[in-house]
């Protein structure tokens, strides 16, 4: 089964070919794994700023192990959950940003060391006659303990390109070349193991942590999903009463992206958002020692309000089927007309539809 996220940053089984759905045409809004979707959620819906606290930990630490960062705002957040997400969203794509950049240079310095010491080593080979044709050859001066791999390399070059040349070397100032080009391997081959090592220590460092905070986020974003599946504004939040007719106006009034969004709403089953639910441990919230308690009063109220609007969402499984029959009648009306911007091919509707 494949997911797509919404235009109100939902994310809902697909139930067209992803060819034909109307939210093909943007990047990265489908998936085989909802998981895989989460970021894009959060860059569709979120009006929450990232918290500043979060960013200074992270540029000093190079991360965060917990959510103590953001403990003095989600005390007076209206939206804590959406601070969470967000903070953590744009954490963890600086820290990729950063950790990619950081590591990558320290990779690419190694390998512009390896290249000049290889190219030193094709001039020992040239230069130095002690040292033999092959391997399996005379193994005097330092040319054997350099790594096997690098001597590997030198001798292919130095067979391809210079044919076994060697430069006659009868002169004391040929030695002194020689003693200085030993030099100058062995420094960059040094060097070269550094920077590898900085390159190796840096990234299980940071991975740690990338990996909680990842986890963090996709906890929060599970449960934001279905919070934002469980309450739609545009249909089926109210209580009121609605017959046949209130709910065709109320179709009828819906934009375009409104439109869509309302049909993934109203057609999703029951028992999907059902499933959901349960693996989003039914709203129940878990104490944690990284949040003051009135940073966890505010997230408590939020899974409460969550629990409440999911029950609400039960008893209007009726109200949706009515919606989603309306829905779908003017979705196929509106498909004739160039206002229907995202899907103007009535073949895509219809396909949608089926
Ligand atoms: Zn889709």
């Amino acid at each position: 089964m494949s997911y797509h996220v919404n235009n109100e940053g939902k994310i809902y089984p697909c139930r067209a070919t992803v060819k034909k759905c109307p939210y093909s045409q943007f990047e990265g809004r489908h998936a085989l794994n909802k998981e895989n979707l989460y970021h894009m959620a959060v860059i569709l819906s979120n009006t929450v700023e990232p918290s500043k606290n979060m960013f200074r930990e992270i540029s000093n630490e190079g991360g965060v192990s917990d959510l103590s960062s953001l403990s003095k705002e989600l005390e007076e957040s209206k939206a804590p959950v959406e601070l969470i997400l967000s903070s953590l969203h744009y954490s963890i794509e600086a820290l990729e940003k950063k950790e990619n950049s950081y590591v990558n240079s320290m990779k690419e310095r190694a390998k512009e060391l390896r290249e000049k010491a290889i190219d030193n080593m094709v001039e020992l080979l040239q230069r130095d006659n002690r040292i033999g044709e092959t391997s399996y050859g005379r193994q005097i001066g330092v040319f054997h303990k350099f790594p096997e791999s690098m001597q590997k390399e030198a001798r292919e070059i130095w067979k391809r390109y210079h044919n076994y040349y060697r430069i006659s070397n009868t002169s004391s100032n040929d030695d002194y070349l020689i003693k200085s080009l030993e030099n100058k391997v062995r420094n960059d081959i040094s060097q070269m193991n550094r920077y590898m090592s900085f390159a190796k220590s840096n990234n299980s460092i940071n991975n740690k942590k990338l990996e909680y905070m990842k986890s963090e986020f996709n906890h929060f974003s599970k449960l934001m999903n279905v919070s934002k599946i469980i309450s739609n504004r545009h249909t089926y939040e109210k209580n009121e009463y609605e017959t046949v007719d209130d709910i065709k106006n109320k179709v009828i009034a819906l934009n375009n992206d409104q439109l869509l969004a309302a049909y993934d709403g109203c057609t999703v089953s029951d028992d999907y958002v059902r499933d959901l639910m349960v693996e989003s441990d039914n709203f129940s919230y878990k104490m944690r020692d990284d949040l003051s308690p009135k940073a966890q009063d505010n997230l408590i109220k939020w899974h409460k309000t969550n629990l409440e609007l999911a029950q609400r969402y039960e008893l209007r499984s009726l109200n949706r089927i009515l919606w989603g029959i309306e829905i779908r009648k003017e979705i196929r009306d509106r498909g004739g007309s160039t206002d229907f911007v995202l899907n103007s091919e009535k073949e895509k509707i219809d396909s949608l539809i089926e």
